[in-house]
């Protein structure tokens, strides 16, 4: 089976890794380079509490499933490409932002603990006073640019094409299917084509996929300074150590396919965490970034055929997707060469109606 996918980010990456393993024959088109759409842009945080404890059950239990699969699939991801991709399993303490919240926490706690003021500081010496709040040690992080690059690494070593600066312009179809996808280079022939192209997905078809902008800022410790040792979440945003940085995400605005970098984004990012922490205010700022996250309109991925059959999707992983991405990459892999069915509340066709009215 020929398989053809568009965009190079840890989906289609990790997709097209699956295919090839399961003895596909793949070639991944890619406008750019390869990991250079959200997937670079990203935190890297696996974080099934902090962002998926109060979301749907299917996505929960996506998550559940992504959280399970990290560790063997990074070992096997750095056993086959000598790579490193930092897989880090020091937990995150989320803070309360108020007593309201920490009782909502206190009802979240099973599995997970709940800690006061003086333990929070003693987990995150950095803190300023704080209620506490709740401490899981199911997060984790990766660096999520190491990743895309040991994804690469491993696609290509499996024997998969990787065409970089070779824009996806049209999907052809025959008879009612997906048959090829045209470039400005040539035209691809198909037996499946995935459309994994992050926010961009819906520039090629009715995939209902909308880019939100987030904004992301690196602080550099001055000398002699320690980095917090877990994710720490509070004052509405969140604080990742990474390669002696701390990075600070992210905003959230609907803003196009606009990534620039704003004086407001930066601030309101640094206030937030020199609130958090007050000591970040004598540390410098090393670096400033924006990205845009692939959502569908109920914020759930779409996994799956579309309406054309042979055209399959992979999007919508909006906040969460280098997370979901051991799962996606198994499970999409599984449902184009057919061994699977879809999950009917991320088949893309549920939207179907909404694009037509
Ligand atoms: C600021 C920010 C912070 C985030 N933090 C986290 C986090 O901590 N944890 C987490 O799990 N998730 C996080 N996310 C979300 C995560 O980054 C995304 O859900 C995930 O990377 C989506 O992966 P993807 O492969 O679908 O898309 P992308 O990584 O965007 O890849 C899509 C690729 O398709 C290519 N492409 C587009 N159009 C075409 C075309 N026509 N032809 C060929 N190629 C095309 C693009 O160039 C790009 O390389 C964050 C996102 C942002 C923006």
């Amino acid at each position: 089976m020929k398989v053809v996918i568009i965009g190079a980010g840890v989906a289609g990456l990790g997709i097209g890794w699956r295919l090839l393993q399961a003895g596909c024959s793949v070639t991944i088109l890619e406008r750019a380079q390869p990991g250079g759409g959200a997937s670079w842009a990203a935190a890297g945080m696996l974080a099934v509490t902090a962002e998926l404890e109060n979301s749907p059950e299917p996505e929960r239990a996506l998550a559940l499933r992504a959280s399970a699969l990290w560790p063997a699939f990074a070992a096997e991801l750095e056993e086959a490409t000598g790579r490193a991709v930092f897989l880090n399993q020091g937990g995150a303490l989320l803070l309360a932002g108020d007593a309201a919240e920490l009782e909502v926490m206190r009802g979240r706690a099973e599995g997970l603990r709940i800690v006061d003021s003086a333990e929070a500081k003693a987990l995150v010496p950095l803190l300023g006073s704080s209620l506490g709040g709740l401490w899981s040690p199911r997060e984790a992080h990766v660096d999520n640019r190491a990743l895309t690059e040991a994804m690469t690494i491993a696609f290509l070593k499996a024997g998969g094409v990787l065409n970089p600066n070779e824009a996806a312009v049209r999907i052809e179809t025959r008879g009612g299917r997906a048959s090829a996808v045209l470039t400005p280079y040539g035209r691809h022939e198909a037996d499946a084509v995935l459309i994994a192209a992050g926010a961009w997905s819906g520039l090629l078809e009715e995939v209902p996929i909308v880019p939100v902008k987030g904004e992301v800022i690196a602080l550099s410790p001055p000398r002699g300074a320690a980095l917090p040792g877990p994710v720490v979440w509070g004052e509405h945003v969140y604080c990742v150590p990474r390669h002696g940085r701390l990075l600070i995400g992210a905003t959230v605005e609907e803003a196009g396919f606009d990534t620039s970098m704003t004086e407001a984004g930066r601030h309101h990012l640094r206030a937030c965490a020199e609130k958090l922490m007050p000591p970040l205010k004598s540390w410098s700022l090393s670096d400033h970034w924006a990205g845009l996250r692939p959502k569908s309109p109920d914020g759930l991925p779409l996994l799956g055929e579309t309406a054309t059959a042979g055209l399959f999707v992979a999007g919508g992983q909006y906040r969460n997707g280098i997370l979901f991405a051991p799962a996606i990459a198994g499970e999409m892999a599984d449902l184009i060469i057919g061994k699977v069915t879809v999950d009917p509340a991320f088949d893309p066709r549920r939207f179907l109606g909404d694009l037509h009215e």
